[in-house]
């Protein structure tokens, strides 16, 4: 069997070329031949299916020059195999368990248990994009691609992709998620050039049905990823497949992006996470003391404990989770109930930094440049429409944005009295209501501003 299989395979490297037989032929193993149909063994199925597909039948063709003619070849996957010369077949061989589960497991990055759609708390400022989520996880004919997800840190970007991965997975086992960073498709792209497993790579990525690529910023300026990265894209959607994929900021603002990139991105749905409002902030302390509560068994926290963190922590869910988290630790190391107090020692740090906030005078020049008008007149007496709206929008950022007074902000406003504030801040909640581009001026600024 062996001299016959050297026979063949000497002869295939001739036919496929030294790249090819590397990859593909060294790792097979002819085991027997019997009424004309040859049994191969191969170390994953990935190679299998790659090797039937492509090279069935030269090797045929071969095993018959080399003396044996065969009608059929069966293949079989042989999980533990010794090492072979081939890099290929050796990175696989070092992990059976992952093969035998399909292709994508080799690469898809591993889903975090606790990122489930039951564990996302919705809120208006994630409500879009959980729902969208929930459709693509839902499957059915493909409604929007790619599914674009956008927003700052900690929003739950990430969380929404790893529930989207394990509900299709539960739905629908046999189907094939691929989830992964675009560091890490990066990563594995550099690692196939360097390895000549190039058509490994493209095969594997466009075998999937569905493929989630995480923080896709990350190769924004990296040239040949982008390129790559571009043809699979284009590959899965052609054959109608979903794509799903994040970033922390909308397609047409990712610098070092090319731009037939950013169009394509662009063409499904493209949603954002608004940063957490009080509400969601309060929705997802709750649910998290929840858990937290089980897992202290015992341990109580006082009225008011929650609102006092929804209300102070404001920059993302991944501080405020770190907060309670903390505060559980600490107090059943001491034996504490979680109160105001316990709460004020344990998170000074947190407290102070999210004190180092935005000022009345960012947010000014903030407005002014937006708006194209001078700081000077932003904050004086002119009366002009051009310049008191803008100015309206700053009181109701200031407002909104910082745990400043009316009065306070008034003084910073060229001295206004506090019911002018006011009279500016209602004025501008009026007008989002019914003006489009007004809301999303505010929106605009708000998200720069919070950056
Ligand atoms: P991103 O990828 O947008 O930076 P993550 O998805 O990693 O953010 O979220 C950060 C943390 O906050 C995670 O632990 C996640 O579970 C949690 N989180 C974010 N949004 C929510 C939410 N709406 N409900 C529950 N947990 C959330
Ligand atoms: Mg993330």
């Amino acid at each position: 069997m062996k001299d016959l299989w050297d026979r063949a395979s000497d002869s295939l490297r001739d036919r496929v070329g030294s790249n090819n037989h590397t990859a593909w032929i060294a790792p097979l193993e002819l085991t027997s031949i019997d009424a004309g149909e040859a049994s191969i063994a191969t170390p994953t199925r990935f190679i299998s299916d790659w090797v039937q597909r492509h090279y069935a039948e030269a090797i045929r063709e071969a095993l018959s020059q080399a003396g044996s003619p065969v009608s059929r070849l069966k293949f079989s996957v042989t999980a533990a195999r010794k090492p072979s010369s081939s890099i290929a077949a050796r990175r696989k061989t070092e992990r059976p368990a992952e093969a035998q589960r399909g292709a994508e497991h080799e690469i898809s990055a591993p889903l975090d248990s606790r990122f489930t759609f039951e564990n996302f708390v919705v809120g208006k400022p994630n409500e879009l994009a959980h729902a969208a989520a929930r459709r693509v996880a839902e499957g059915g004919p493909v409604t929007f691609n790619p599914l674009f997800l956008y927003g700052g840190v900690g929003l739950g970007k990430t969380h929404l992709m790893h529930a989207i991965a394990s509900e299709i997975r539960s739905r629908r086992p046999e189907s094939r998620v691929l989830y992964l960073s675009a560091e890490q498709f990066m990563y594995r792209f550099v690692q196939a050039l360097r390895e000549r497993t190039i058509m490994d790579f493209k095969e594997m990525f466009r075998n999937v049905e569905v493929l989630m690529v995480d923080d896709v910023q990350f190769i924004a300026g990296k040239e040949s990823t982008q390129e790559e990265f571009f043809h699979t894209f284009n590959a899965l959607v052609d054959q109608g497949k979903q794509i799903v994929i994040s970033a922390d900021r909308a397609p047409g603002e990712i610098k070092g992006m090319e731009d037939r990139i950013k169009s394509r991105l662009q063409c499904g749905l493209v949603v954002d996470l608004h940063p957490t409002d009080y509400e969601l902030r309060l929705g997802i302390l709750q649910s998290k003391a929840d858990a937290f509560r089980a897992q202290y068994s015992g341990l109580q926290i006082a009225p008011g404990v929650l609102e006092f963190l929804a209300h102070r922590i404001t920059s993302n869910v991944r501080v405020l989770e770190g907060a309670l988290q903390r505060l559980f630790a600490f107090a059943s190391l001491v034996g504490r109930e979680i109160d105001m107090e316990l709460t004020q020692d344990c998170l000074t740090d947190i407290l102070r930094a999210s004190d180092r906030k935005l000022s009345i005078e960012d947010i000014q020049r903030k407005v002014a440049e937006h708006y194209n008008i001078k700081l000077s007149d932003l904050v004086g007496q002119k009366r002009v429409r051009t310049i008191a709206r803008p100015r309206q929008v700053a009181m109701y950022l200031a407002k909104q944005m910082t745990t400043r007074s009316l009065p306070e902000i008034g003084r910073r406003f060229g001295g206004r009295d506090h019911t002018t504030i006011m009279h500016g801040v209602r004025k501008i909640e009026e007008l989002c209501g019914e003006d489009h581009g007004l809301a999303e001026d505010v929106q605009l600024l708000r998200r720069a501003l919070e950056a």
